[in-house]
């Protein structure tokens, strides 16, 4: 078969021999559209995301295929777009045209039991991570999703279930290996290129390809947690308890609130039945979470109490998305929008109770990520994660099969998240945003960090060569800080 041309962004061909010495350089694979191995290397982990079409696909092996290829890409005027676990909610790590630049195969990691720390390559998801650090008994915040990268993830803050306790993941990052706009590879910590990693820690993608982390990790083994559900006309009643209940819980805990009859919650896989859904958990010292838990397990009668002592992988399991992505990758559709809510007081509890009364056949309202403890400790200038306000992420969540239900799903998830809105005291947590907030969105996320991130993007990526990715403008038209 014959190769395909290669275009470059001004339309200039690339000229095959090029495209020969390039591949040459590379430890891991060069794919062009056309062989035999694109549909597969281009597809999504979620089968409804539209996966587009780079020209180029280099699943790269080692830090220097990243190099290589930023250089190629630069030199060759081709647009890129990077790829690590594949879960952007905004299809960031997609691209038409041009390279991606995807370092999922890249997945050594190294755990020092004795200096609590791992570095672990960017191509980890957070379940082989988890897996990894398990097997001394440690773990750092990592997403309640086996399958998500643990690079989109860190780089956009990086909220779990330990996060009370340890801050957000990228509060416990050590250091990093990245390579720069300009094809140079650096590291970036506490010591070296400072700023660097103050942009990291939040900015996403927008400063370089990272190839490697280095974590802290702590110490977690057996781990008090598991679900509670209710009948979903006790929905007002659990979520005015839990509006009182959550401003005393100990640092330790950690909840997941899941309302809906998707048959697509992770907690709940299968169940049709509308429910109140609580995902707790409480990693620490056992007797004091049986306590904490106490209150929440008794003011109400649930139909199920499924909270036990388990080992933490399989705490981090119970909140696998397996379900959704069965049901996209087998033709079934879902639209999604993301928020904030600060408190559950009771305007917010009304919003969801009428969102209830006027769903469509399959609906999921989440409130997940209940920032609290350590993870809002740090100021908000602290990290370029700015996200620093107690209170909770949700998702709101539709899904169906025949397209004419669609209409209906869309516009309910767009007004019950609409409705949200009021209470979310001006913030919205990054690696959640799905493109439809635009701009706005994305400022509002990187809230008041946004105008340092503009001047070091100018700094490190003037020509805004990372740019698909929820985008810091290099030229935004700000104040100088000098
Ligand atoms: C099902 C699901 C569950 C989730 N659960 C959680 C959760 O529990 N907690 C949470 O905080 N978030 C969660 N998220 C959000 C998740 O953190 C973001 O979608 C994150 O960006 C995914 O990272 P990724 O590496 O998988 O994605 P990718 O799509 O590969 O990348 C996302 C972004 O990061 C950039 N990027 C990827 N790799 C690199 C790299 N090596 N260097 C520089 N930039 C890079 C990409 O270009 C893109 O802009 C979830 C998302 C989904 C879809």
């Amino acid at each position: 078969m014959s190769k395909p041309t290669v275009i470059s962004n001004t339309g200039r061909t690339i000229a095959a021999q090029a495209l020969k010495r390039f591949e040459a350089s590379l430890f891991g694979e060069l794919i062009l559209a056309g062989n035999q191995r694109y549909e597969q290397a281009r597809r999504s982990w979620n089968g409804i995301v539209d996966a587009r079409h780079p020209q180029l696909i280099v699943r790269c092996a080692r830090t220097s295929d990243v190099a290589y290829s930023v250089d190629f890409a630069r030199n060759n005027q081709l647009a890129i777009a990077v790829r690590a676990g594949g879960h952007s909610l905004a299809a960031d790590s997609f691209c038409d045209g041009g390279m991606l630049i995807d370092v999922s195969r890249m997945k050594n990691i190294a755990v020092d039991p004795a200096t609590k720390t791992a570095r672990a390559e960017a191509g980890l998801t957070a379940g082989e991570f988890d897996r990894a650090t398990q097997a001394f008994g440690l773990a750092t915040v990592m997403g309640e999703c086996s399958s998500v990268g643990i690079a989109g993830y860190t780089l956009g803050g990086g909220l779990g279930r330990l996060m009370g306790q340890h801050g957000a993941a990228c509060d416990n990052l050590l250091s990093v290996e990245l390579v720069g706009a300009n094809g140079q590879v650096v590291r970036a910590s506490a010591e070296e290129n400072r700023d660097l990693f103050w942009a990291i820690r939040g900015g996403g993608g927008n400063f370089g390809i990272v190839t490697s982390f280095e974590y802290r990790l702590h110490p977690a083994e057996q781990i008090l947690g598991g679900t509670l559900t209710y009948p979903i006309s006790d929905t007002r009643e659990v979520l005015a308890f839990l509006s009182e209940y959550m401003k005393g819980v100990p640092d330790e805990f950690d909840i997941v609130i899941d309302i809906g009859n998707s048959g697509l919650m992770p907690s709940a896989p299968g169940i049709r039945q509308p429910i109140v859904n609580l995902l707790v958990s409480y990693c620490g010292d056992l007797e004091r979470g049986r306590a904490a838990l106490e209150p929440l397990r008794k003011f109400r009668r649930s139909v199920v109490d499924r909270i036990q002592v388990m080992p933490y992988l399989e705490m981090q399991a119970l909140s696998d998305v397996r379900p959704v992505a069965e049901f996209g990758s087998s033709g079934g559709m879902m639209t999604l929008e993301s928020g904030f809510v600060q408190r559950l007081d009771i305007g917010v509890i009304d919003s969801i109770v009428d969102s209830i009364t006027k769903a469509p056949a399959s609906f999921w309202i989440a409130a997940e990520h209940y920032l609290h403890g350590a993870v809002c400790r740090p100021a908000p200038g602290q990290t370029a994660f700015a996200l620093r306000n107690a209170g909770y992420s949700t998702r709101i969540f539709s899904a169906w099969r025949e397209s004419n239900q669609a209409e209906a799903s869309v516009e309910w998830v767009r007004s019950s998240t609409e409705a949200l809105n009021p209470f979310a005291g001006g913030a919205m947590y990054m690696n959640y945003l799905t493109g439809s907030e635009g701009n706005a969105g994305v400022r509002t996320a990187y809230g008041s960090n946004y105008e340092r991130l503009s001047i070091l993007k100018r700094n490190y990526d003037p020509d805004n060569f990372f740019k698909s990715n929820r985008n810091i403008d290099p030229h935004h038209d700000s104040l100088s800080m000098s």
